[in-house]
C-alpha cells in the first residue's frame, strides 16, 4: 500500500500545523506545546529528537524509518502489509502522551482513507511493547484536542508555568524555572 501521494483532505479545520509531537506535548503540558510550536528552546528539543531517532534506528535497523506524511505526521516506521504503525520511545514516563501521539497518527491516516491500522508502541530499553487502537470516543477527543491546540498556539503568550513531576525531565525546565 502506498502511503505517499494521496490527496490531502482538508479535515483539520485550521492552518495550524498539528504534528504528533505537538499533540503529545499538549497532553503533557500546554505551555510546553506552545513553546514547541513557536520554536522556543528548539535546540534542546532537537537533541532529544535526534536521540529518539538514533534509538529507533539502533533497535530496529532493518526498518525504513521516519515515514513522513504531508509534513504533518512522522511515524517511526510502518508495516503496510499488516497495517501497523510503529513508534519507539525511550521511557514510559509519558506513556499517556505516547498513546495519544499514536492515536493521532491513526486518526490522520483514517481521515486520509487509510482505515484499519493499529499502533504499536515500543520501549526497547525496557523490552516492552503496547498496542494502541483508535475508537470513536478517541476520534471525538482528538478533534476537540485539535481545536484546543489551534486556539492555544494562537495566543500571544504561553500559559503560565505550573510545576509538575515531569518538569524535572522537560527540555524547557530552565526556561520555566531557572
Ligand atoms: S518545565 Fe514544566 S511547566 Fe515548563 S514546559 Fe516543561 S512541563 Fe511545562
Amino acid at each position: 500500500m502506498k502511503l505517499k501521494g494521496l490527496l490531502v483532505k482538508a479535515f483539520i479545520p485550521t492552518k495550524v500545523r498539528i504534528t504528533g509531537t505537538l499533540v503529545a506535548y499538549f497532553v503533557l503540558c500546554r505551555r510546553k506545546a506552545w513553546l514547541f510550536y513557536w520554536g522556543i528552546g528548539l535546540e534542546r528539543e532537537s537533541e532529544l529528537v535526534a536521540l529518539g531517532r538514533w534509538l529507533s534506528e539502533e533497535a530496529y535497523p532493518k526498518e525504513r524509518h521516519e515515514i513522513n506524511i504531508d509534513n504533518q505526521i512522522v511515524m517511526d516506521w510502518v508495516d503496510s502489509y499488516n497495517k501497523v504503525i510503529h513508534e519507539v520511545k525511550r521511557s514510559r514516563s509519558a506513556e499517556q502522551a505516547h498513546r495519544w501521539q499514536v492515536k493521532y497518527y491513526l486518526y490522520y491516516l483514517k481521515r486520509k482513507g487509510l482505515d484499519g491500522f493499529r499502533g504499536m508502541l515500543h520501549y526497547p530499553l525496557l523490552r516492552r511493547t503496547e498496542e494502541v487502537h483508535l475508537n470513536e470516543a478517541d476520534i471525538e477527543q482528538i478533534e476537540r484536542c485539535i481545536e484546543e491546540i489551534a486556539r492555544l498556539v494562537q495566543q500571544s503568550k504561553p500559559p503560565v508555568a505550573e510545576r509538575k513531576p515531569l518538569c524535572r525531565h522537560c527540555a524547557y525546565f530552565s526556561f520555566c524555572w531557572v
